[in-house]
């Protein structure tokens, strides 16, 4: 049986409207989920500004948001960059206003075993993901600090930032990181009216997964049987839970992290099944500290 299944897309808990001549700010909202979630924003009235790097990814956003009839407005950026940050925003400002709500999904992830790892590679996905999120929500505060106006910030986060992730320890270390600094700047920026929060995804399978993440969750073969749900995530549930965070109904919610996931991070096991190895589970042979070159 498992979890029941929500309602139709399209569909909301929240009054039509509730983010009517609001703006907001989205990181990585081309694809994925945070496609999905800039969708719903603009299914209630909001203004979208999507932000990220490849064209290709920004026109996908534009147009899935155009589709609902709201408007919306692409900027190139990259969250590692704190020029090209402060240039999304004025651009935004330019063609709206300053942004009320920041979601601040963009992320960077790929498996691989911690040994084969190279300190760039973690370098990158910490960079992107924890370094770009605290980039990105230093340049929201700072702006609403100056213009004295309340806003909402929800970090995207994972719940292997609790677990630990074998085969993601770069991305489990940063997704950690976003975790706590939703706790600190929760406190640190109450004072001046912004609730900091972060919105934990379970599975939620979607077209645009990378090749390397979507090779990874072919490894699983029945993914309905690996949720306790007995079904993955859709990925309008979680639209569903960001624009509730984000809505006046969630104005006391604060520094808190709210995980979409079926319980899938709780263990579930009564007894301990055996531990397989991430080199094995990726097919890799024995570690050979000088691979040969690709
Ligand atoms: P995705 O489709 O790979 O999206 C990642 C987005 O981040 C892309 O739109 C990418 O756009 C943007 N991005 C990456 N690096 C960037 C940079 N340096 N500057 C600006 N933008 C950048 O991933 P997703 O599955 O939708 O995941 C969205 C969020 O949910 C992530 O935070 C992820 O960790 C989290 N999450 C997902 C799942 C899941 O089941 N899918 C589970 C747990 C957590 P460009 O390439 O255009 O820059």
């Amino acid at each position: 049986m498992g979890l029941e299944h929500p309602p139709e897309e399209g569909e909301s808990a929240l009054p039509e409207g509730t983010f009517k001549n609001q703006t907001v700010f989205i990181t990585g909202g081309g694809t994925g989920l945070g496609k999905a979630i800039a969708t719903e924003f603009a299914r209630l009235g909001a203004n979208l500004v999507i932000a990220s790097r490849d064209p290709e990814h920004l026109k996908a956003g534009e147009d899935a948001i155009k589709k609902t009839g709201a408007e919306v407005l692409t900027a190139q950026c990259d969250i590692r960059d704190a020029d090209s940050v402060a240039n999304a925003f004025n651009e935004a400002q330019q063609k709206f206003v300053l942004p009320k709500i920041l979601i601040n999904n963009a992320a960077a992830n790929f498996p691989v075993p911690a040994e084969d790892m190279s300190p760039n590679a973690w370098r990158t996905v910490v960079d992107i993901t924890l370094n770009g999120t605290f980039i990105v929500a230093r340049e929201f505060a700072r702006r609403h600090l100056e213009a004295k106006t309340p806003a909402s910030i929800i970090n995207i986060g994972a719940s292997y930032a609790w677990t630990g992730g074998p085969g993601f320890s770069h991305s489990a270390a940063a997704k950690a990181g976003v975790k706590n600094m939703t706790e600190s700047l929760a406190v640190e920026w109450g004072p001046y009216g912004i609730q900091v929060n972060c919105l934990v995804p379970g599975l939620f399978p979607h077209d645009d997964m990378t090749k390397d993440i979507q090779k990874n969750l072919e490894r699983t073969n029945e993914k309905d049987l690996s949720q306790p749900a007995l079904r993955v995530g859709q990925v309008r549930e979680l639209g569903w839970a960001a624009t509730f965070l984000a809505s006046p109904y969630a104005r006391f919610i604060s520094g808190h992290t709210l995980v979409v996931d079926g319980a899938n991070w709780q263990r579930r096991h009564l007894t301990m099944p055996a531990v397989t190895s991430v080199r094995e589970q990726m097919g890799r042979g024995d570690f050979d500290p000088n691979p040969p070159k690709k």
